[in-house]
């Protein structure tokens, strides 16, 4: 189990959605690098079986069970972190749902749910912790956004709208809160090998299958999970203390 880098102490981690995919390579890297994570998804059973891999690496974690969209159950959770492992420094706003349709045919359902999860839930998750962050006066928030949003995607209008907000949120909390010693950027990936992108490519919904997508992306290979945490895993270091507010591709060339 690798230390954690320069950073004193060492840091809690609350990670959204860290049972799955991005989120648990997210949850998986910080945990090897030495920090506690917490790992907080709807999915209470994927969560129990994250934590029981890291702990079974060597790591430290806990699961906890709550939809992002559940303002009370999040401030629950936080405040559990804060008992079990100690007060949350570093923010992972991972978890997310996508949409594919018409925008005609989008219903307001829909583009509620989308934005709700999506955008609110990263607000509620801010909101929960910066307070905790600002007690320390330390903090690392990283927003998994999207690529789709840097160029826009036809056929994802209310996926593409969140997460397009996501990276305005991310600027504004960054100019906020940098005197604070927090620092806010997004990592928008792009084209990740996860159960999201599989399910996607099952539907027919990618316009192509994930090899040909490799074909046609600059560096002839699908995203890793593991691609996206590496990225995360020097945001939320002490390292990168001068780095804010920033929109730090991971896209093997697709989106520059
Ligand atoms: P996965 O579906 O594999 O993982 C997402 C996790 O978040 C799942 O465990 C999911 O639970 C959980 N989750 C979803 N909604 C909520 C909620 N309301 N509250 C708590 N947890 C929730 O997706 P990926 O790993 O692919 O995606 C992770 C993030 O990266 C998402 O925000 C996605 O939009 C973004 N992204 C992914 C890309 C890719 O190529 N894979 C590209 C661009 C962005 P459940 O299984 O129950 O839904």
């Amino acid at each position: 189990m690798a230390a954690a880098t320069a950073d004193a102490p060492t840091r809690v981690a609350i990670v959204t959605g860290g049972a799955s995919g991005i989120g648990l390579a997210i949850s998986t890297r910080l945990a090897a690098d030495g920090r506690p994570v917490a790992v907080l998804d709807r999915d209470a059973g994927a969560a129990e079986a994250a934590v029981a891999a890291i702990t079974d690496a060597g790591g430290t974690a806990i699961a906890c069970a709550v939809d992002v969209t559940d303002r009370a159950a999040i401030d629950a959770a936080v405040a559990d972190v804060k008992d079990r492992l100690g007060t949350p420094g570093i923010l992972v706003n991972n978890a997310g749902r996508d949409q594919f349709g018409a925008f005609l045919d989008i219903d307001l359902d829909t583009w509620r749910s989308v934005l709700d999860i999506n955008l609110t839930g990263t607000f509620h998750c801010c909101q929960a912790v910066i307070p905790e962050m600002l007690a320390e006066r330390w903090g690392r928030i990283v927003n998994i956004s999207s690529s789709s949003a840097q160029g826009g995607q036809p056929y994802m209008a209310a996926y593409v709208s969140s997460k397009a907000a996501m990276i305005g949120l991310t600027k504004s909390l960054a100019l906020e809160f940098g005197r604070k010693g927090i620092t806010v950027n997004t990592i928008p990936p792009g084209f990740i090998d996860t159960p999201m992108l599989r399910k996607s490519e099952e539907k027919g919904l990618l316009g192509g299958t994930v090899e040909e997508h490799e074909a046609r992306t600059p560096v002839r290979r699908v995203g890793r999970p593991e691609d996206i945490a590496n990225a995360c895993a020097f945001l939320v270091g002490e390292e990168a203390s001068y780095v804010t507010g920033q929109v730090i591709g991971v896209n093997g060339g697709r989106n520059t």
